[in-house]
């Protein structure tokens, strides 16, 4: 049983001002409403949304400091995880990239009705040339992560994270990983393991430890079918 949504961030330790809840609540309206107009989330049912979407967003909160840093979120569909994470933490730099024009155009429109400053860009993320320049960069339900490597590890400051969300089988494709990391410049520090409602999560921390070639990351079609 889903409890009540009031609940679910004061259960979780996480504490929220009223123009933060009020945030989240229009959010979720919008969501909803957009969602009858384009294709953005297969979870419509409120408890479901702030359990699936904005909770598991806010898994990064222990791992991302609360201000000072730049975010790049690649793939973000209809903001997640990165939305959630800068209503909690507005002093964060976001950036969106994500290769739908309608996605983005609903982050405008959100952006703009909840008051949160991003950087929103429509394109493919292998194009968008900002090597080595962000201290974290994250992905959810965007690809493999060999290729989802390749297409994040490239945009990470040295010293930074790439920080994929996982569920509870990453062994098999950390393994897969292992040439991919050092390639790039990188190498897997960490996992930090979490629940949903029951179900198992892992944030994948994957640590920048030199600066990623110019050769990265590749064209599309060679990022697919010849994965480092
Ligand atoms: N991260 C969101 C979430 O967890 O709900 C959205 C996931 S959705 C399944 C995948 C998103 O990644 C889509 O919006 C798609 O347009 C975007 N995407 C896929 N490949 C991409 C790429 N190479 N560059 C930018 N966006 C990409």
């Amino acid at each position: 049983m889903v409890k009540d949504y009031l609940n679910i961030f004061g259960d979780n330790q996480i504490v929220l001002s009223e123009t933060q809840l009020e945030q989240f609540n229009r959010y979720f309206e919008l969501l909803v409403e957009w969602n009858e107009k384009i294709n953005l989330t297969a979870i419509t049912e409120k408890g479901m949304v702030y359990h699936k979407h904005f909770l598991d967003s806010l898994s990064l909160r222990n791992l991302i400091p609360s201000e000072g840093v730049t975010l790049l979120d690649v793939g973000s569909g209809a903001g997640f995880p990165s939305i959630p994470m800068k209503i909690l933490y507005p002093n964060i730099k976001v950036t969106i990239i994500d290769a739908l024009q309608k996605r983005i155009n609903f982050l405008k429109i959100l952006s703009d009705e909840i008051n949160v400053e991003v950087e929103l860009i429509h394109g493919r993320a292998e194009e968008l040339k900002r090597n080595n320049s962000y201290n974290y960069v994250t992905a959810r339900a965007v690809a493999n992560l060999r290729v989802l490597s390749e297409l994040c590890i490239p945009f990470v400051k040295v010293g930074g994270y790439f920080v994929s969300l996982k569920g509870p089988k990453y062994e098999q494709e950390i393994k897969e990983c292992s040439k991919t990391f050092e390639v790039l410049g990188a190498e897997f520090e960490d996992t930090l393991k979490y629940q949903i409602l029951n179900e198992e999560k892992t944030l994948l921390l994957i640590k920048k430890i030199k600066e990623t070639s110019d050769k990265y990351p590749r064209k599309f079609n060679k990022i697919k079918n010849k994965p480092l």
